[in-house]
């Protein structure tokens, strides 16, 4: 690595552990930021030498980030991202802090992917999905899929790993020579009713579909999730005993084996790997207090308050909404959730934007009771299973709460 890079990446690590030590945040922002400043080809010079495979999309990356690094844990070290810093100063952070790792799983956000693929000369990509996200920031879903259609074009020798049940996916990854396909299922399809490719309609039928206007279809999948675990491309199937709940999890660990047969991991090694992770980040963790046992889950934008709703049991259940700079500012996203599948359980509501979130709720038919603290919240719901469902800073400050849980 050249001098200057060197420098870059050992600053990199003394800042994020001063941060650390001053007890904000695990620093990999800032000591990444302070690297790139001092060799703005950092990043560059990191990821050479490495075998890298990236993850994006809208929902699941974080987890399906974690399951792939623990999959190439087969091969050997992984250095990974995983504490969802997921911009190009994490990556560099991650990459800095690994030392020499023949491997790297990183997670992207979807807005910087182009960036990211230029920067790392990734072997492998996987693309998970896409959907709408922070209204007042994130390119609509058309834009981001045209986004990864031409970062993809302008490397055709990566191996791409792309969702075949998203259209806005199959168009982003069609062109690119190198396309494995994985099928996870997925429940969220309103932002992919209209062809990427011509505007026509999109027919489903089943977990099929086509455009009805031009040869855009929905491949066939080498990789598919069924019952409890994955078929690989050669037909075998794999049972799949995962510790996170959820068919969404399933996807996620299908594509991660996806994602590692790329390096050369077979599914048969990969697969007992996946059951060792338990929580990723606070996500799914569970909680025992006052005899209430309790289950964070989050969920930020439409597509994955669906999936929530299908992994939380019919128990008391706790949301909680902010709208702080993380989140995005704009809380009419609440409109296109649809919280009916909550009638019947007792719901508590709490967080900066409670109020928003009662509107919606009042309007949606779903009784509801409003507290002001977690403590309150856990008072006012009988020993047992309590559900959280929140979005990030809303699950961050629950998290706190209960002692930064992992
Ligand atoms: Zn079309």
């Amino acid at each position: 690595m050249p001098l200057r890079a060197k420098v870059a990446s050992s600053v990199s690590r003394t800042a994020a552990a001063i941060s650390r030590a001053a007890g904000r945040g695990d620093g990999s922002v800032i000591g990444g930021r302070i690297a790139q400043k001092i060799d703005p080809d950092v990043l560059r010079n990191l990821a050479a030498g490495r075998a890298i495979a990236l993850v994006s999309g809208t929902n699941g990356k974080t987890t399906t980030t974690r399951f792939t690094a623990a999959a190439l844990g087969v091969l050997g070290p992984v250095a990974t991202n995983s504490f969802g810093a997921n911009m190009p100063a994490g990556h560099t952070s991650a990459l800095a802090k690994a030392g020499s790792t023949p491997f790297a799983v990183l997670e992207v956000d979807e807005h910087y992917l182009d960036r990211v693929i230029d920067a790392t000369s990734p072997r492998a990509v996987a693309l998970l999905n896409l959907s709408r996200d922070q209204l007042d920031r994130a390119k609509e879903v058309a834009m981001m899929a045209q986004l990864w259609r031409t970062a993809l074009a302008d490397h055709p020798d990566i191996r791409v790993v792309a969702n075949a049940d998203d259209p806005m996916v199959v168009w982003a990854a069609a062109p690119s020579p190198h396309v494995t396909w994985f099928s996870a299922g997925q429940r969220w399809h309103d932002d992919s009713w209209v062809c990427p490719e011509c505007g026509s309609p999109i027919e489903r039928a089943g977990g099929d579909w086509r455009c009805t206007g031009c040869p855009l279809r929905r491949p066939r999948a080498q990789w598919v999730v069924e019952d409890d675990g994955v078929v690989d491309p050669n037909g075998d199937w794999h049972l799949v005993k995962l510790q996170l709940p959820g068919t969404v999890n399933l996807g996620n660990a299908a594509t991660a084996l996806a994602l590692a047969a790329e390096f050369g991991v077979r599914a048969l090694e990969g697969v007992p790997r996946l059951s060792a992770v338990t929580s990723v980040a606070g996500r799914y963790a569970q909680v025992e207090r006052d005899g209430r046992h309790i289950r964070l889950l989050l969920a930020k934008n439409p597509a994955s308050w669906l999936e929530a709703f299908d992994m939380a049991d019919e128990a008391p259940t706790l949301l909680s909404i902010n709208a702080r700079d993380p989140d995005g500012f704009d809380t009419s996203w609440l409109y296109d959730v649809d919280f009916s599948p909550l009638r019947g359980r007792p719901v508590l509501i709490t967080g900066d934007r409670a109020y928003d979130l009662a509107v919606r709720l009042e309007v949606n038919g779903v009784p509801f009771r409003h507290v002001r603290t977690f403590d309150e919240a856990i008072g006012s719901t009988p020993p047992g299973r309590l559900e959280v469902i929140a979005n990030y800073t809303a699950f961050q400050d629950i998290r706190a709460e209960l002692n930064r849980v992992n």
